[in-house]
């Protein structure tokens, strides 16, 4: 069964139509990347998934349930962006621990999932600290660990990497793969425009082009039967 599909989603801003017509599904467990030109659709085509734009016509299904009415919050879905901001006068801990305090978690709750999660992704001695005393790569660690601690069925991520050197970008590609696999039935959407991180993270890669999907695949798949000039371009060539 599917755990996300689209089908033929479209999206208007004003008479501007940037997202035209898609229509495909995610599994559940992917990690499905979305790779395209500056304004292609990615984040909007994220956004629409996550409930925090509405879509102009067609039908969103999460598990066979149309979901195209319900708010972000009842998606069971958490979203890491590029700009992590995080919050800058709480610690490590009260950042990733205020969603689940929010949605009514008691204190106990909080500190074991917050504890596992920040084992997870190598934050346990930075609890204590603001987002300031912490590196950049550190910072993007703690918005992905408020993420887990939500528990969600789906992770999406808009270019999660792009703030970070290349060094840490790297690393942190790493840990995001690791995360993937130790969260069996997590589904990850994932938008990048960087090529390396989507031939090496994705199980499949969809391309977008102008609002359009050009070609969905494995990276294999798209690397050795690329279907048209635009793909090959996209997936073929180094950066
Ligand atoms: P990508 O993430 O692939 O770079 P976006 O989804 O951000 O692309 O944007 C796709 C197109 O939609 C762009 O032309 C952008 O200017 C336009 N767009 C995005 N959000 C809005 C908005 N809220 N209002 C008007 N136009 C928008
Ligand atoms: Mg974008």
């Amino acid at each position: 069964m599917a755990e996300i599909r689209l089908e033929n989603i479209r999206k208007s801003f004003g008479a501007f139509e940037v997202i035209k017509g898609v229509t495909m599904d995610i599994r559940r467990g992917e990690f499905m990347v979305f790779v395209g030109p500056s304004g292609c659709g990615k984040s909007t085509l994220l956004r629409l998934i996550s409930g925090l734009e509405d879509i102009t016509s067609g039908t969103l299904s999460f598990d066979n349930k149309t979901v195209n009415q319900h708010a972000p919050s009842k998606r069971g879905i958490a979203m890491v962006f590029q700009s992590y901001a995080l919050y800058p006068h709480m610690t490590v801990f009260d950042n990733m621990a205020f969603g689940m305090k929010l949605s009514g978690s008691t204190r106990g709750e909080c500190r074991q999932r917050v504890e596992q999660a920040a084992g997870m992704l190598q934050l346990s001695p930075y609890l204590d600290r603001l987002p300031r005393q912490l590196s950049g790569g550190q910072r993007q660690r703690v918005a992905i660990g408020r993420a887990i601690v939500r528990d969600p069925k789906v992770f999406l991520f808009d270019e999660p990497l792009s703030n970070l050197d290349s060094a840490l970008r790297v690393a942190t590609r790493l840990e995001i793969a690791k995360l993937h696999r130790s969260m069996n039935n997590t589904t990850m959407v994932y938008v990048t425009h960087d090529q390396v991180e989507a031939m090496t993270l994705a199980d499949r890669i969809c391309v977008l082009r102008d609002g359009v999907v050009e070609q969905i695949g494995t990276p294999l798949e798209l690397y050795e039967s690329p279907n048209s000039v635009f793909v090959a371009g996209f997936i073929g060539s180094p950066k």
